[in-house]
């Protein structure tokens, strides 16, 4: 863990260049728009250790799965998410020697992301190997309010010489993956134009035909000037295309270069329209300016902060934390494009392929379903949606009935293949069902039950009816060989969180099918028709929840994570010797097997999905019994485990646990973000702060909180929507609701029920 950045409310600062640090530095200052994204790489030239990547939303590559033994019912192919067509290149020569500032002195080096309004700048000056003095000064941002526009500001400010400064804005589709074999290309050429002042670059994908068009156009300028250059070429070679504009430069003069881009692909228009579509961007983009259109993007993240701002005052650290998190997850995605979804990653690196995983569902639906217009949770739940019938094929591949939700998707179709995760990590069909309900609660949106909803839950539903079996001596369903949340433990036997979720998914089911029959009849009768439901289907589903088999440590009043973890020698994770940890790093996975020690939240997921089925006894027991032995080498472990330590009022506990959430990233925790930023588990840092320190629940349409203080913090606050109306709930010595927008909400505070009213002006003090 290293505390590289400073410290500052909204920036993150990179203060002076440190080469081996580059690649955290890239994954933390990504920029995104939903669209697209990029890494913090550099406009100029670097031969230095970097991850180069621009990926576009939607465009990946199916790579052949090879392994050495072959399971039937591995998938044919994994998704890669593409490193696409370099967009943000600009060279720079300074008197006939190109600018590299890893073979120049570096001084005065800053890099900020700034993410109240959503751009990139960097200031350095760089001394070349012929003294020539030089600052460089750029600033870039991906356009939130347009989201195929992109705009770079970027100055050149000679310092001790005259001469002559060329700078080279280019498009290059010429890119590599990091994790391709033998430096495999997956785009191909299209079509390409270089004019003066306008140059397109369509790019294609192997196999799958995704198209990418680039367009950019150029403004030069000396200090407040508009200036051309002196000579302009053209430069048209294979997969790519520049203006190389040369410009004569004195000392003090500050040449600017304005890089407008645009950014379309076959996703959103026909192959035949790309080029146009692309140009026409640019040219509208030109016409508009840098200003104007930063001016528009920075309203646009206005409005996002005004919906989901976090603020911590007295923690200057735990505030930047918070904001990073939340301001990663408005860049990787917008909710506007129902196709989409959000890898762990973002757009912040190519592991984990950018793919769909059950994180979206555990973690990310709650914080877009409180900061952001319903609609937005609902396109993630829609995705599933339009991906039953790949489901359904999953399922008949494995021979199962219903349907299987992938762990790993682009498509719909499963792209992992690990017979351990592909086959037995099956809880993820009960977090798609969880979604559902969990959405449904918020929004109160029941109707989504008879136009979606049911058809998923009734397919999951035959899933699992199938997934068990039935043990006739103990006359009780089991479900045999899986893997749970856990993955430090396979092909176990009932875990009990899988357990559990498949027979509460059974019990919802049930639950809102008699719900679209009371309220929906005609769609009712339409449903039953095309998913062929009988009555003897459902009796056999009930007949299930009544005889679910639930594994039990009765020594410890606690439920059993699966058969037999009492079998394990029990060690605490605080008793291991130093230098054991992270186990991932040092022991053989055969080691990790056999031992008691748990990756991420397994038995503690379940009591937080299902919270008010259990007492604070029972909570209290099994977080005291697995906590101790969790190493939390998921990024999504420690959230989960802060939300039930808060409920618990181990203030401490969940204040430490979501330190190692919310600074993951920024402090390279778990020495891991130089590949990718962890996206999926800032999510859950959301939720730590809301529905952990906050207590935020819902339950029968009324919003409830029961708030703490961290010991550090002199006050927080925070914001929802709930069902169209946006809260701000600060906490300090008292608790403060305000109405900033919307009608009446009942609020439940502690056990006080309020209702906030209309006048924005009222506010509740609770003191606590
Ligand atoms: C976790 C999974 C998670 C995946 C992607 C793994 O390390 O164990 O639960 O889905 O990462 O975030």
């Amino acid at each position: 863990m290293r505390e590289y950045f400073n410290s500052n409310d909204w920036l993150i600062i990179e203060e002076g260049f440190e080469p081996e640090y580059n690649r955290v530095s890239e994954s933390a200052m990504s920029l995104g728009n939903g669209h697209m994204g990029i890494r913090g790489n550099f406009e100029e030239k670097y031969s230095g250790d970097s991850l180069s990547g621009t990926y576009y939303a939607g465009i990946y590559y199916p790579d052949k799965t090879k392994v050495g033994w072959w399971k039937n019912g591995y998938p044919e192919w994994f998704a890669k998410v593409l490193n696409g067509i370099n967009f943000i290149g600009i060279d720079v020569i300074i008197n006939g020697l190109e600018l590299d500032i890893a073979k120049c002195t570096v001084i005065d080096f800053q890099r900020i992301l700034n993410m109240k309004h959503g751009y990139l700048e960097r200031s350095f000056v760089a001394i070349d190997k012929n003294n020539n003095k030089t600052r460089i000064i750029s600033k870039r941002f991906l356009s939130m309010d347009e989201s195929e526009i992109a705009a770079i500001k970027y100055t050149v400010i000679p310092l001790n010489y005259n001469g002559e400064i060329i700078l080279s804005p280019y498009l290059d589709g010429k890119v590599v993956n990091e994790d391709s074999n033998y430096d495999e290309y997956f785009w191909e050429e299209v079509e390409k134009s270089a004019e003066d002042n306008l140059c397109y670059l369509n790019m294609r994908t192997k196999k799958l035909d995704f198209r990418v068009s680039c367009a950019m156009k150029y403004e030069l300028f000396n200090k407040n000037d508009k200036i051309k250059p002196k000579e302009m070429t053209l430069v048209c070679k294979e997969d790519y295309v520049a203006n190389l504009l040369s410009v004569p430069a004195k000392t003090g003069d500050k040449i600017s270069l304005t890089k407008y881009i645009s950014v379309v692909t076959n996703r959103d228009y026909d192959n035949k329209d790309l080029v146009n579509k692309a140009v026409n961007a640019v040219n509208k983009a030109y016409e508009s300016g840098f200003d104007n259109l930063f001016e528009a993007h920075k309203e646009t993240w206005d409005s996002k902060w005004e919906e989901n701002d976090i603020t911590i005052v007295g923690d200057k650290k735990a505030q930047q934390g918070i904001r990073f998190n939340i301001f990663h997850l408005n860049q990787t995605y917008t909710g506007e494009d129902k196709r989409l979804n959000i890898g762990p990653k973002g757009f912040t690196g190519e592991k984990y392929g950018g793919s769909t995983y059950w994180d979206t569902e555990a973690y990310c639906l709650p914080f877009y379903l409180s900061t952001a217009p319903s609609k937005i949770a609902k396109n993630l739940l829609i995705y599933r949606y339009n991906h039953l019938e790949k489901a359904k094929e999953n399922a008949r591949k494995l021979s199962f009935k219903g349907a299987l939700y992938p762990m790993v998707t682009m498509n719909g179709e499963e792209c992992h293949n690990e017979w351990e995760i592909t086959f037995e990590e099956i809880h993820r069909n009960g977090a798609i069902a969880y979604a559902i309900y969990n959405y449904i609660n918020y929004t109160g949106d029941k109707k989504y039950l008879a136009d979606y909803g049911i058809e998923v839950l009734v397919e999951i539903s035959r899933f699992w009816a199938d997934r068990v079996n039935y043990n006739k001596v103990k006359d009780k369903y089991m479900i045999l060989g899986v893997t749970g949340p856990n993955e430090y433990e396979n092909n176990v036997n009932n875990n009990w969180y899988t357990n559990t979720i498949a027979s509460w998914t059974l019990e919802y089911a049930i639950e809102s099918i008699d719900y679209v029959k009371k309220e929906y009849s005609d769609i009712y009768d339409r449903l039953l028709q095309k998913l062929e439901l009988k009555e003897q289907e459902v009796d056999k589903w009930k007949d299930i929840i009544d005889k679910m088999y639930y594994p039990y440590i009765e020594d410890e009043k606690i439920f059993s994570q699966q058969d037999g973890y009492m079998d394990k020698e029990q060690i605490l994770v605080k008793e291991l010797p130093e230098g054991n940890l992270p186990i991932n790093q040092n022991w053989s996975w055969d080691r990790i097997l056999r031992s008691c020690f748990i990756k991420q939240a397994d038995v503690m997921q379940g009591i937080y999905f299902f919270n008010e089925r259990y007492d604070l006894d029972t909570i209290k027991r099994n977080f005291d019994f697995y906590e101790p032995r969790t190493v939390h080498e998921s990024s999504l472990s420690p959230c989960i485990y802060s939300i039930i330590a808060s409920q618990l009022g181990y203030e401490k506990k969940a204040y430490e646990l979501y330190l190692r959430t919310a600074r993951l990233d920024l402090d390279n925790y778990n020495s891991d973000s130089d590949d990718g930023l962890h996206i999926t588990s800032m999510a859950g840092t959301w939720m730590s702060v809301v529905h952990g320190f906050g207590g935020l629940k819902v339950k029968d349409n009324e919003l409830y909180i029961s708030p703490f203080l961290p010991k550090s913090w002199q006050e927080y606050s925070f914001r929802i929507l709930f069902r169209d109306s946006l809260l701000n709930v600060k906490v300090g010595n008292s608790v403060i609701i305000e109405l900033i927008s919307g009608d009446d909400v009942t609020i439940n505070v502690f056990k006080q029920k309020y209702t906030i009213t209309k006048n924005n002006k009222i506010e509740y003090r609770i003191i606590i």
